[in-house]
């Protein structure tokens, strides 16, 4: 990795804007993240450089979203109020009209698109745009928190470019407006681990949605109990992802890495630790196929904050750094303030845990496997 260039995407620029101050998404995490792997001097030397966004061309955003739909995002945006727009998810308590919210949703997704351009060019291996990953926005749809659907552009850019992509989704929720704007493609392998669709929005998302037409076998969901922990998240990774990853065979991978499925989360009830990300990142870069990461869900901040800062030494090859290790902090305290460094310390489950989240866990497999894998000669 050390000679494959990784590039960290963030502009101040995106610090202009913010949601409004009682919502739960908050835009400042991109920045404390790039603050935290500046003082580590992380962002730069053995290959790894930052690069600034600039805004998604209209051109890219109509690939996916409808005129009238980006027309009331606009309007909106710049203080006028229309019924249409509220139709459109525009102006809703989790999709609130902010200031200046269509200039940020599009220099957000101009942020991904970087990326997208920077893997296609060849110059870089890995691009990280924690200010991305907004999975939930449908062609005309706000929807959870996202405006305009990055990573699902991101997807089609690539594609176009006749890459194999594939699109893996790991935030909490079900990663739903990508998954539908692909769900008729084979050239998008999209696959989604979330927590279970009937005790968190946005409903969708169940195993037996596995697309259509030709895209039948390339749309994976695999809805997760209540309560899931790091070793049973991680055997449905390997046991359902990898195989599937290495019969795909992609070109390029698109990861949406949601930090909202760590474990004191507050809008959702899953139990990981950052290690499972990590261990996630491990088998991606196995791959030895480009990565474009975003950010995405994550409302605990200190979590989602470390949680990211790890991904992106990971993914930039800093992994040996000192600053990492668990080993040293995860022995040395005993109090609650954690100084291990990035990592999460591990966390005890129950045995009831486990009597209820383990079964739930094979039974999805045993399903994904029966309908999905002999589509790919598995
Ligand atoms: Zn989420």
């Amino acid at each position: 990795m050390a000679t494959k260039k990784a590039v960290f995407v963030y502009s101040s620029e995106l610090e202009k804007y913010s949601y409004p101050s009682e919502h739960p998404f908050n835009t400042i995490r991109a920045r404390k993240t790039r603050k935290i792997l500046n003082s580590m001097g992380l962002l730069s030397g053995g290959g790894r450089g930052e690069l600034a966004p600039v805004p998604a061309e209209r051109t890219v955003l109509k690939k996916f979203h409808s005129a009238r739909y980006l027309h009331a995002l606009k309007r909106a945006s710049a203080g006028h109020w229309e019924a249409e727009a509220l139709g459109m998810g525009i102006g809703t308590q989790d999709c609130p009209v902010f200031k200046g919210l269509y200039e940020y949703a599009v220099l957000a997704t101009g942020a991904t698109i970087v990326g997208a351009r920077k893997i296609l060019s060849g110059d870089v291996h890995v691009a990280f745009n924690p200010s991305g990953g907004y999975h939930h926005a449908g062609p005309e749809k706000a929807s959870g928190f996202c405006y305009i659907n990055d990573v699902a552009l991101a997807c089609m850019v690539l594609a176009e470019q006749a890459k194999r992509v594939l699109y893996l989704d790991v935030d909490v929720h079900h990663g739903d407006g990508v998954a539908y704007a692909l769900y008729d493609r084979s050239d998008v392998m999209t696959i989604s681990f979330h927590q279970n669709p009937r005790t968190l929005f946005p409903g969708t998302g169940l195993e037996d949605e596995i697309g259509e037409g030709e895209g039948k076998g390339y749309c994976v969901n695999v809805p997760l109990p209540v309560g899931t922990y790091d070793q049973a998240y991680m055997k449905a990774f390997e046991a359902i992802a990898v195989p599937l990853m290495k019969a795909y065979n992609p070109d390029v991978i698109v990861f949406e890495l949601g930090a909202d499925a760590l474990a004191g989360d507050p809008l959702a009830n899953l139990y990981l630790t950052n290690n499972t990300y990590a261990e996630i990142i491990h088998h991606l870069l196995s791959f030895e196929t480009p990565i474009l990461a975003t950010g995405g869900g994550g409302y605990n901040m200190e979590n989602t904050v470390r949680a990211w800062a790890l991904a992106w030494s990971i993914l930039a090859g800093a992994d040996s750094h000192q600053e990492l290790s668990h080993a040293v902090g995860g022995v040395m305290l005993e109090s609650t303030e954690w100084q291990g460094g990035l990592y999460d310390r591990a966390l005890a489950v129950t045995e009831q845990q486990r009597n209820a989240v383990e079964p739930a866990i094979e039974a999805v497999t045993r399903k994904i496997k029966k309908n999905i894998f002999p589509i790919h000669g598995l």
